[in-house]
């Protein structure tokens, strides 16, 4: 293949997937602003009407430490962003990456071919979904869009700094933080671009984890930020197919515009399978 066609080749969208989802929080929780809040010592990110915000930065980050617990259970690799802890060598990592740079450069010199089977030897399964310094990510993870502002109330709590040799309360040592009440839902959106059947099942599996629950934001050792996934809709698009082109390309409504993919416990449950059986043979 030339150059150019292969540049274009990979520019060229196959398939996209799409996953609408509300994301419930069944406990109070807190992301945190890095800041003092307005009445306490550890604020809440909020936006500027004081609603608090969940970014998708945050779902990005917990999405991927999701994957990076699950990989192995798929027969997926992770390299935990620390080649000498997870012993997967991924560019990633940054130590690592900076002594193989001359290979890298090597490649690079040979060729968008050579460049590119490069960059999948040394790009672990979870980087391949949430992208590397080498390769882009996959996976985009939308805002959370409040889906009623008027229940999303802040409220101060009690800490005490606790004495990690007496493992009682250090004196004097009192400070409050800030947390959203329990029972907020914020509808997010994850896109897949051109998903290989590992980035399929890799993400399924994450559904499913965070289906039946899991924890997001800070102090979550103290029981806050247990969350669920609710109304999981799947839809895609194959450009293969000209019907479902011609849709994604002239209309606006996602509804519409995305075709149905089914009920997506089916359509991962298979994903997952599939996955586990070639990693056995
Ligand atoms: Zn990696």
């Amino acid at each position: 293949m030339s150059t150019a066609s292969h540049f274009v080749n990979n520019l060229r969208f196959r398939s996209k997937l799409r996953v609408d989802a509300e994301l419930v929080f069944d406990t109070a929780w807190r992301i945190g602003s890095g800041r003092e809040g307005p009445t306490s010592d550890l604020g809440v990110l909020v936006d500027p009407f004081g609603v608090p915000i969940l970014p998708g930065s945050s779902i990005k980050g917990k999405l991927r430490s999701t994957c990076e617990a699950l990989a192995p259970a798929l027969g997926l690799t992770a390299c935990l962003l620390n080649v000498a802890a997870s012993g997967r060598e991924c560019a990633s990592d940054v130590k690592w990456f900076s002594r193989a740079r001359e290979s890298h450069k090597d490649a690079t010199s040979r060729g968008p071919a050579s460049l590119q089977e490069w960059v999948d030897k040394y790009t672990c399964d979870v980087c391949k979904l949430f992208g590397s310094p080498v390769r882009a990510a996959k996976i985009r993870c939308s805002d959370g869009k409040l889906v009623d502002p008027s229940v999303a109330i802040i409220q101060v709590r009690d800490g005490v700094v606790i004495d990690r040799d007496s493992h009682t309360a250090a004196e004097g040592l009192k400070y409050d933080f800030e947390t959203v009440v329990a029972g907020v839902r914020y509808k997010v959106t994850f896109e897949l671009e051109d998903p290989t059947p590992r980035d399929e099942a890799l993400f399924g599996a994450a559904l499913f984890e965070w289906a039946a629950g899991s924890t997001l934001g800070g102090f979550t050792s103290r029981g806050l930020g247990r969350f669920h996934l609710d109304d999981i809709d799947l839809r895609g698009v194959d450009f293969a197919n000209p019907e479902e082109q011609r849709r994604y390309l002239t209309t606006v409504d996602p509804e519409k515009r995305w075709s149905p993919r089914g009920d997506w416990q089916e359509y991962f449950r298979q994903k997952i399978e599939e996955c586990l059986l070639s990693r056995s043979s």
